[in-house]
């Protein structure tokens, strides 16, 4: 069977790769499970070294995956060369975690106990096609400097990245079976990952509703399941900001990859007396977006992924709901404007659900008591940003938030060196971080009797 990959600026096919089955998944857990004696047992110098390499082999060829990203993605190609550089530097910060990934001594009676991390064995990775490449890094990364083997499922609707990582990590000297990659559907493929006896542990990214069912169907082996799930976040401007900053970042906060990104803050929140201000500052910014081809230098905002996705965006959508909106292009590619409405009411679908395009929803609130109210009115509990000139202000707010990352003054969510995921329905565990590598360990303990 063959998969058709598009292309959504076009919406025309992009590739045509084969499609593996479930049969496959068990053929590929097989050679993992091979690997992986002689994987965990590469002395940890060598395995940071490998994975240097790998990092150093992602940089040389960024060119030729973020093009092929910008195309099978539709972001725009200066993002995705950004994205390609945060892969390499992922797989650098975890080749430095190797020889740091340390256990403890415990003095106890009649002796001493010792404490090791040991790698789980074979993981399976699923993620989603919104960020594909950083996604699986984030996972790929420091599973195999914990000493792991990795299948990796990408999404099948932009697979292409990762089949190309898959070569590239073999020509720089990653052993046969230590990472790998199948394409397939989710339901069958990915299911079948998530069932299998031998695979130890799934890292998941993806909606909130495949996130349930994964940690439904691993419950039965017992796996360990690391989520990072849908968003819902906040900007949260205060009266006494920096509008005109705050206005200039709320853009890219929102539509940054066309929405498609679980950390947009897709809810705007202004405190009610800066209200038209705030709108009259955000309007030029937003109408200045360039919206269009993603392989054109100076291209801000690419299509959506899919013409399915466009429905389902636009199903947010009323017209006498929006404020105002920038432009896109016409033509065949999955286009979709960016989108501003206010004011929203909280129990409107707009404000409660995630929608993952250009669209934000404007909600007034009061004051500080007001604002950590309203963003915590949510199931979920990944991201958001808070604009104040008050730093008090800035830090209770921030304390109040149930949210994994928060940002004062800035759009900042992914670093590479800070633990990101979710609390609430947005996730179980972390990514990212020195933390991430426990996440694909286990700790062991070995008591010594040093005699009396
Ligand atoms: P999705 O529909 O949940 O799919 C994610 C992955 O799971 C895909 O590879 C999919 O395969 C696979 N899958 C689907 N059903 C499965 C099953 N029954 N068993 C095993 N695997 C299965 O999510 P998406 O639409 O690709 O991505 C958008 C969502 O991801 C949004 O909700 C967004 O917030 C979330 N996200 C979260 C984070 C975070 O870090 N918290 C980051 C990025 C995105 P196929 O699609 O190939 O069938
Ligand atoms: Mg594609």
């Amino acid at each position: 069977m063959t998969l058709t990959v598009l292309e959504p600026a076009t919406g025309r096919p992009l590739a045509e790769i084969p499609e593996t089955t479930p049969e496959d998944v068990d053929r590929a857990v097989a050679r993992a499970r091979a690997a992986f004696p002689a994987w965990r047992a590469v002395a940890p110098a060598d395995r940071a070294r490998l994975l240097l390499r790998l990092a150093d082999a992602v940089e040389a060829h960024l060119e030729e995956l973020a093009e092929l990203e910008a195309r099978d993605a539709g972001h725009p190609i200066a993002s995705a060369r950004g994205e390609i550089g945060m892969v390499a530097a992922t797989f650098r910060y975890y080749a430095g975690g190797v020889e740091r990934h340390l256990g403890d001594t415990i003095p106890v009676d009649g002796g001493v106990a010792m404490t090791f991390r040991e790698p789980l064995g074979v993981v399976g990775l699923i993620t989603p096609w919104n960020f594909p490449l950083p996604i699986a890094s984030w996972k790929l990364a420091p599973a195999l400097a914990a000493g792991n083997c990795a299948v990796l499922k990408p999404a099948e609707l932009t697979p292409l990245t990762a089949l190309r990582l898959e070569a590239i990590a073999l020509e720089a000297g990653l052993p046969e079976g230590v990472f790998q990659v199948v394409v397939g559907p989710g339901r069958t493929v990915g299911q079948r990952l998530v069932e299998h006896p031998d695979v130890a542990k799934i890292g998941f990214t993806g909606s909130t509703a495949v996130g349930a069912g994964i940690q439904r169907a691993a419950a039965d082996t017992i796996k360990r399941v690391t989520l990072e799930l849908g968003g819902k976040s906040a900007n949260v401007v205060f009266a006494d900001a920096d509008l005109e900053a705050a206005a200039a970042a709320a853009p890219g906060a929102v539509f940054d990859n066309a929405g498609q990104d679980c950390c947009a803050r897709s809810r705007l929140l202004v405190q009610r007396s800066a209200l038209d201000a705030f709108l009259g500052l955000l309007e030029p910014h937003v109408k200045a977006l360039t919206v269009g081809d993603p392989l054109a230098d100076g291209t801000a905002m690419g299509p959506l992924i899919s013409a399915q996705h466009r429905e389902k965006v636009a199903s947010f959508v009323t017209e006498e709901s929006v404020a105002f909106r920038g432009s896109a292009p016409d033509g065949d590619g999955f286009w979709f404007a960016p989108t501003v409405l206010a004011p929203v009411d909280p129990d409107d679908r707009a404000a409660r659900e995630e929608i993952f395009g250009p669209v934000v929803a404007v909600l007034p609130f009061d004051d500080e008591a007001d604002a950590i109210r309203m963003a915590n009115d949510s199931i979920y509990g990944l991201s958001g940003s808070i604009w104040t000139r008050d730093g008090g202000r800035a830090l209770r707010v921030a304390r109040g938030i149930d949210s994994g990352v928060l940002s004062i003054n800035s759009n900042s969510s992914v670093r590479v060196s800070t633990p990101f995921g979710g609390f609430k329905r947005s996730g179980v565990g972390r990514e990212l971080g020195p933390h991430a590598m426990e996440a694909y360990s286990e700790l062991k303990t070995v008591y010594y009797a040093t005699g009396a």
